[in-house]
């Protein structure tokens, strides 16, 4: 062994995860989103499994993502959320890939350079992409400009699913039901993650969720009903008694009170191990949790092993740093951040380890 952390992903927890959610969507189909590298777990590894699970319909935020996520994945419908570059059209032919149309000079680009499917996006109340209303006034005015345009799905996002109880959620569905009935009859697509748990209201006929299959909690402040999907694990590097007053890491981040046993650990924050994590984060020896103190380095971080004995804790032991004691959003939670950007921030130096991903 060496000095490397080694990052688990089992593929098998994403497909039971794409199951439950598909089981609560019964006829509904459900997206595998895939963006950002899968969440950090590994898109080249995951959409195949998801593939052989039976999902056909992959989403990805960038033209650039669809086209290495093709190169794996020959069967099967890839959407790109970023919009269409008129420049890009060729591209999104050759590859196969679907854009999403985000306002009406994209929908002439796409009908004009020879139209064919494509998704188009309304905004309901994120502000962010998507037709704005009075765009969508424009077209249900004049809806020829969707000729030759083969509308696969019309599509908005919630801003706050993961709030079971936010009015903004009812006040995007009437929205977003009320631009459906303007615009030519089209499969609609509303929920992510949280909104497949808002409910059968929330469905219409394709989901696209991502954080939940990748074990995050679809709903805030409800028991958590996905399984985890990561586990990250380092060994101890090094072991030192430092006696009482020394400082440990850089400016003094941690002074030691007493005599104090370190553990010196190869994660950083040039791994994704966040910043923020300096004095508040957390590993497991042997199911026994253990205080990070001190700052986190770009490579390293120190935790305190006082009262684990020689036995249990010496150079080489493995720590958990993130897995079935402390999920993503636990981890995220202490990090002052969302699970997703624990998972999005899951570094290029682990080693890592896919088991499972058969269906
Ligand atoms: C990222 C994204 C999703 C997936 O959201 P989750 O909360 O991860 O399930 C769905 N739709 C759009 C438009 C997105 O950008």
């Amino acid at each position: 062994m060496d000095g490397a952390a080694v990052l688990t992903i089992d593929l098998d927890a994403v497909i039971a995860n794409y199951r439950l959610l598909q089981g609560r969507l019964g006829r509904v189909a459900a997206a595998g989103v895939v963006k950002a590298d899968a969440y950090g777990l590994g898109a080249d590894k995951v959409a195949p499994a998801l593939a052989a699970a039976g999902c056909g319909i992959f989403i990805v935020a960038q033209l650039t993502e669809a086209i290495r996520l093709r190169e794996g994945l020959p069967q099967g419908q890839i959407v790109v959320l970023e919009g269409l570059f008129a420049e890009t059209a060729p591209a999104y032919r050759q590859h196969r890939l679907l854009p999403v149309l985000n306002d009406l000079g994209q929908l002439d680009a796409w009908r004009l350079s020879g139209g064919g499917p494509a998704l188009l996006h309304v905004d309901t109340g994120m502000s962010r992409l998507g037709l704005p209303e009075r765009e969508v006034d424009i077209l249900a005015e004049d809806p020829s400009r969707l000729a030759r345009v083969d509308l696969l799905y019309v599509m908005s996002h919630l801003v706050s699913a993961e709030l079971s109880d936010a009015e903004l959620n009812r006040l995007q569905l009437g929205r977003f039901r009320r631009t459906l009935q303007r615009l030519p009859t089209a499969p609609a697509s509303f929920a992510n993650s949280s909104g497949i748990f808002l409910g059968p209201d929330y469905h219409f006929d394709l989901a696209r969720p991502g954080a939940a299959l990748y074990g995050l909690a679809p709903v805030e402040g409800a028991a958590n009903p996905m399984r985890s999907t990561v586990k990250l694990e380092a060994p101890i590097l090094q072991i030192r008694e430092v006696p009482r007053g020394a400082s440990v890491g850089y400016r003094e981040g941690f002074r030691a009170r007493r005599p104090t046993r370190i553990g010196t650990i190869g994660v950083g924050y040039a791994d994704g191990y966040l910043r923020s994590l300096a004095n508040r984060g957390l590993g497991y020896i042997g199911g026994r949790s253990v205080p990070l103190v001190g700052r986190i380095s770009m490579d390293l971080v120190t935790i305190d092993l006082t009262g684990f004995s020689e036995g249990e804790a010496r150079s080489g032991t493995m720590v958990e740093l993130i897995g079935e004691h402390l999920p993503p959003d636990a981890l995220a939670e202490l990090a002052g951040t969302n699970g997703y950007e624990i998972l999005t921030s899951l570094g290029p130096r682990y080693r890592r380890r896919y088991i499972g991903g058969a269906p």
